[in-house]
């Protein structure tokens, strides 16, 4: 079965749900999961799904019955997947900055921690000293990733325990007595270049003799996946067999076994995805062609947020010659998709498909300018079902309060 949906099945979509509309592949995610598998088959690994980047129900139950496992960056994505099925041994939460409160809830339902302070860390010993393993969340000061926003393990970055501070760690877990199962770095996004991961493995390397009790060793997220034409992807089965050497290396070194963990959100469900808008008005201005869409920041703000580039096409008019259109949403904002894009001929009323749509898509829409936040379809085995429905006016009210006047 094919996992790329064609402009037939979009088109048919739109028509039956309305637009703008989020659509996800079920076959496409298998198919990202085996390539992990696949990749990763010589040691033992294992991969939870970031779910921040796509948090529908039936997307977490979708991997779950695949196997995968699941990290969390809150207590209610945690409770999401308890909700969607999954064991507790299966959940991660790799936090940043949470109150204690919080890790003591997630310990309370028996899912695994990473702690990415100090402060945490310390408390967490103090209430549970050796009885509850967990994971330390480290900051290796690399720089990697697509950009700095999505730049996470560097030497300015809030995320993990600075690495320098690892006397101070040692201190915590000697003085408690603290359980630490594994070390974490999550070192940003959209990471293309298999020798970043290898950096972080040559630093665990390292700090396993510090830590006699760790068995898992979390790489994190950031496989890069590509979004222009000519774009490659991270190499996972040239990361895998990379891994898998680590690993065995540092079996022969310390004679004990160890896990590698990876927490991918954007490699599973990023190209699953597609956003599906609609051309309201068509707009010139001297040289640039202005097509507007249903659409804005509100549903995808990779582009203004961060320039993340995705592929447009106007699978209505998709034979016919391209020219330059610069792709604006709705919103009172400047909000621009795109500058000078070639893309067939648009028309008032034709239909825009933004790919590689599944991460952080919908996940990070809003409500802004009291739009409604689009439907969502699943397609899977060939059929279309609505996994999301679109807001409602009275889902706009909901949370109001009102006061008498
Ligand atoms: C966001 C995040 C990920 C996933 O990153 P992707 O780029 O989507 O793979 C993994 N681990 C942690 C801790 C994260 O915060």
């Amino acid at each position: 079965m094919s996992t790329i949906l064609s402009k037939e099945q979009l088109t048919s979509i739109a028509n039956e749900y309305g637009t703008p509309v989020y659509v996800y592949h079920a076959e496409k995610i298998t198919e990202q999961h085996n390539k992990l598998k696949q990749a990763f088959q010589q040691s033992p690994t294992r991969f939870f799904y970031a779910s921040k980047a796509l948090t529908n129900i039936n997307i977490l139950k979708h991997l779950r019955t695949l196997g995968c496992d699941i990290d969390c960056s809150s207590i209610n994505e945690v409770k999401l997947a308890l909700y969607a099925g999954y064991d507790p041994k299966n959940i991660l939460y790799t936090s940043n900055g949470i109150a204690f409160s919080e890790i003591e809830e997630a310990v309370s339902l028996g899912v695994n921690v990473n702690i990415d302070s100090l402060s945490n860390l310390e408390k967490f010993g103090k209430k549970y000293g050796h009885s509850y393993p967990v994971g330390i969340r480290l900051r290796p000061n690399i720089m990697a990733g697509g950009n700095l926003k999505i730049s996470t393990g560097h030497e300015k970055s809030k995320f993990g325990i600075p690495i320098e501070q690892l006397d101070k760690i040692l201190a915590l877990v000697a003085q408690q007595n603290i359980f630490i199962q594994g070390l974490h770095v999550h070192t940003g996004s959209e990471i293309k270049d298999v020798s970043v991961f290898m950096k972080v493995a040559d630093i665990f390397f390292d700090l396993v003799p510090h830590f006699p009790e760790v068995s898992f060793l979390d790489l994190g997220g950031g496989f890069k996946v590509p979004y222009k034409e000519d774009e490659i992807g991270t190499d996972v089965p040239e990361l895998g067999a990379k891994v898998a050497e680590v690993i065995q290396k540092l079996k022969e070194t310390y004679n004990r076994n160890f896990e590698t963990w990876f927490e991918p959100g954007k490699f599973i469900v990023s190209e699953c995805g597609y956003f599906i808008t609609e051309v309201n008005v068509m707009k010139q201005s001297g040289a640039t062609v202005f097509a507007g869409v249903n659409s804005g920041f509100n549903h995808l703000i990779r582009p203004m947020f961060y320039d993340s580039y995705h592929r447009i096409e106007n699978i209505s008019n998709s034979g016919a010659a391209k020219h330059p259109y610069t792709i604006v949403g709705n919103i009172c904002e400047t909000d621009t998709f795109a500058w000078d894009r070639p893309i067939s001929e648009i028309r008032e009323g034709d239909l825009l498909v933004f790919y590689n749509a599944g991460a952080y898509g919908f996940e990070m829409g809003s409500n802004y300018n009291s739009r409604f936040k689009p439907a969502q379809v699943l397609v899977r085995n060939g059929e279309a079902h609505l996994i999301g429905k679109r807001d409602s006016f009275e889902d706009l009210l909901k949370n109001q309060v009102e006061l008498p006047f």
